[in-house]
């Protein structure tokens, strides 16, 4: 009987294992992948620590995945229409289970928020099978939404955006930014290098990046950024500068992906009046910050919005973006190294550490 390996968290906090699973019986419409490539984000450092809730630990991590069809049941088509078949290379939505049927799907139009919402790598347990893109083989259940990648984008290319170019491009979608509209983007992490890159796709004006590691910032300007603000320097004169690169006004659009506090107001502070803050960066809880509503909110008239996953559209369109775009927008030198799945450990610690922006796991 055929078993593929996979990497496991266990329990929070505990060293990765490495499991033998048999190979599962195909039910009607569901297919099995080889994996090709895996990616560590930001969020994998957050599952090993156990910092998000509703985990079902064990899992197997990994979202964002690329493989080869190995095996399917029953006629499987991309909500293109085009046949899948054995030996296609494709990728697939993480999140599955919307339900369709509860409040937030189908009144508030709002399915990012359905409570049967599960995510391929983080809330599927390992108890249940090859969930997660850390194992030489990914289960696809029946309903899971697969897309070719297509000739001209290469894997490395969609996977170095990766989760980070999906989330992105949900923000940016929040933020409606207009032709020449000036744009703050905190934190030059693997989101907010996608909203840059999105950001200058979108026709912004000036695209001002904070962070504090230089090799981030300097990444940022390939992606399009135009301006960029250590913020090691002091609150005070980084907020002078964001206001001199604005003429005093402020900016148009803010977009939070740092998961600092902090960067929260901070974003409220350097918005123009009447400009949108979206925040994007707060995927685990990173404590609480003061905020002033009448001079940071009210009396700015500035629109605040959370941005929470991203649903099919996102995913969709992130692949035909990074087919379209990826050779002037560097994502795959984002993913900065390769591993082997036996040596994800140390993709993580690099990712952890922020010696990389994001890793990749190669499979195949
Ligand atoms: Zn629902
Ligand atoms: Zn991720």
């Amino acid at each position: 009987m055929t078993s593929y390996l996979a990497a496991v968290f266990p329990r929070p906090n505990s060293p990765i294992e490495f499991r033998d699973f048999s190979e599962p019986d195909l039910e009607p419409g569901s297919a099995l992948l080889h994996t090709a490539f895996s990616e560590v984000c930001g969020t994998d450092v957050h599952l090993y620590h156990g910092r998000l809730t509703g985990v079902p630990y064990p899992i197997i991590p990994g979202h964002v995945s690329i493989g080869v069809i190995a095996k399917m049941r029953g006629a499987l088509k991309t909500v293109n229409g085009d046949a899948l078949k054995e030996g296609d290379l494709v990728t697939f939505l993480d999140v599955h289970e919307t339900c369709g049927a509860c409040y937030h799907c189908l009144v508030v139009d709002q399915p990012n928020r359905c409570p049967s919402r599960k995510v391929y790598g983080i809330t599927y347990s390992a108890n249940d099978g090859l969930l997660g893109g850390w194992s030489q083989a990914i289960y696809m259940k029946p309903g899971v939404k697969m897309i070719h990648i297509p000739k001209e984008l290469s894997p490395q290319t969609f996977i170095g955006g990766g989760c980070g170019l999906v989330t992105a491009l949900h923000a940016v979608d929040m933020s409606k930014i207009r032709l020449g509209e000036s744009v703050a983007v905190m934190g030059a992490g693997p989101v907010g290098q996608s909203v840059v890159a999105l950001a200058s796709l979108s026709g912004a004006g000036d695209i001002a990046v904070f962070d504090r590691v230089a090799d981030r910032l300097d990444f940022a300007r390939d992606m399009g950024a135009t301006d960029t603000i250590d913020i090691s320097m002091p609150r005070q004169l980084r907020l002078d500068a964001a206001r001199s690169l604005t003429r005093g006004r402020g900016f148009d659009i803010v977009i939070e992906a740092s998961g600092h506090p902090d960067a929260v107001s901070e974003a409220l502070d350097i918005v123009r009046d009447g400009g949108q803050v979206v925040v994007c960066g707060h995927y685990t809880d990173n404590g609480s910050v003061e905020i002033h509503p009448h001079w940071q909110i009210n009396r700015k008239h500035v629109e605040l919005r959370g941005c929470w996953g991203s649903r099919y559209e996102h995913f969709h369109r992130a692949v035909e973006i990074a087919a379209r775009f990826g050779d002037t927008k560097p994502w795959s030198a984002m993913a900065g190294q390769s591993y082997a799945l036996s040596d994800v450990g140390s993709a993580l610690e690099a990712v952890a550490n922020r010696s990389l922006v994001k890793a990749v796991v190669r499979v195949q």
